[in-house]
């Protein structure tokens, strides 16, 4: 029988951002459960935990996330978890703690809250998790019942957060629009096993609006280490658009041609957004876009940082063999570039790669 999908769109069950807000966390720990696990990076269990005011009925338990979002590392924390009797388990930090904390707050049917402490993915708001082997390599996507019950953000947290972390994300928030594009024209399926709702494709327009606008301004905040208009709506661009956006509209080339750049270890110590970015730009080629818009996409990463040449992402002068290794990986059969709305083959995509390469040279030129 024929597969049918149907419309489909996934939200966390609430969304609060602002300066201060981690302040209302023991509340909200109260408000679903009884007692929680905190599970956080090195430096949140070193300067925001203490400050934490434990008033929720049965405490809290801390526990130092251990570097990476493994198979191991889930199991433990869930032992932790089922030992200290916690039905509310919280991440704070970044995307692994972040991917470590939902898939085990979805083993044990728990209360997620989600409390990043930095805004340079997309990974908060959604229902997967990403799990890497104990070498930290890609091992599978783990889709999970349900979204968080809580995304709570501090503004004040992520402007004290390095620069290039923001910048990062705004890289995985630009790929938002150009994926859901692809995926509303070629009908193709979204993270939530469905077909892109217009409410999400509106939404990506707007991450991608927003991001233009205020991208610059933000990284300026940033680097002052002070909240500004323009860094919070970046932070929501980043977080609650961009999620919203890759889950209930879809990925396409970017998210692939990130995955075939991760084959050259040149790119490993670049961001996840740094990579996706400069797959945005391959995409730009790959589908045709119009040159008022390719101008308008390098403009922007320039202005906030974002990589537009494979050099400034660690490749330098890539042989072709270089090239057909990324090209051939983003053209896997289970890769989101089928989503895209034009024929896709490997050489096209070698192509797109070296004309962005290319054009980025000349426009870091001028
Ligand atoms: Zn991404």
């Amino acid at each position: 029988m024929k597969q049918v999908f149907f419309r489909s769109a996934v939200f966390p069950a609430r969304y609060i951002q602002g300066q201060g807000a981690l302040g209302l966390l023991p509340a909200w720990i109260s408000r679903l459960g009884h007692k929680a696990l905190i599970v956080a990076g090195n430096t949140a269990i070193r300067d925001i935990v203490p400050g934490l005011e434990n008033k929720s009925e049965g405490g809290f338990l801390a526990e130092a996330f251990g570097g990476e979002c493994t198979v191991k590392e889930i199991e433990r924390i869930t032992a932790i978890a089922l030992a200290g009797n916690c039905d509310v388990i919280v991440a704070l930090g970044g995307g692994k703690v972040i991917d470590t904390v939902k898939a085990v707050a979805d083993g044990l049917d728990a209360k997620t809250i989600i409390a990043p402490t930095i805004a340079s993915n997309d990974a908060p708001c959604s229902a997967v998790s990403v799990i890497y082997t104990e070498e930290g390599i890609y091992d599978h996507a783990l889709y999970l019942k349900q979204n968080p019950n809580l995304v709570l953000l501090d503004s004040g947290i992520i402007a004290k957060a390095p620069v290039r972390l923001l910048v990062a994300g705004m890289g995985d928030a630009l790929s938002t629009w150009f994926e859901a594009d692809a995926c509303y024209r070629s009908g193709s399926k979204n993270e939530a096993d469905g077909h892109c709702t217009l409410s999400a494709l509106n939404l990506a327009r707007l991450c991608y609006e927003t991001i233009l606008q205020f991208g610059k301004e933000a990284r300026e905040s940033c680097i002052a280490k002070t909240v500004s208009p323009a860094l919070e709506k970046v932070i929501e661009a980043n977080t609650l658009m961009s999620g919203l956006g890759f889950e209930s509209a879809g990925l396409a080339s970017a998210h692939s041609i990130h995955n075939g750049l991760t084959r050259l270890p040149a790119t490993h110590s670049y961001f996840h957004g740094e990579k996706v970015a400069f797959g945005v730009l391959s995409g730009l080629f790959l589908s045709n876009r119009t040159s008022d818009l390719i101008a308008e996409v390098y403009s922007f990463c320039e202005a906030v940082g974002l990589p537009v040449t494979l050099e400034q992402l660690g490749v330098i002068n890539p042989s072709e063999e270089d090239l057909q290794t990324v090209a051939k990986a983003a053209c896997a059969p289970s890769e989101f570039i089928w989503h895209e709305p034009v024929e896709i083959t490997v050489e096209k995509v070698v192509q797109s790669i070296r004309k962005a390469d290319e054009y980025g040279k000349a426009h870091s030129r001028k």
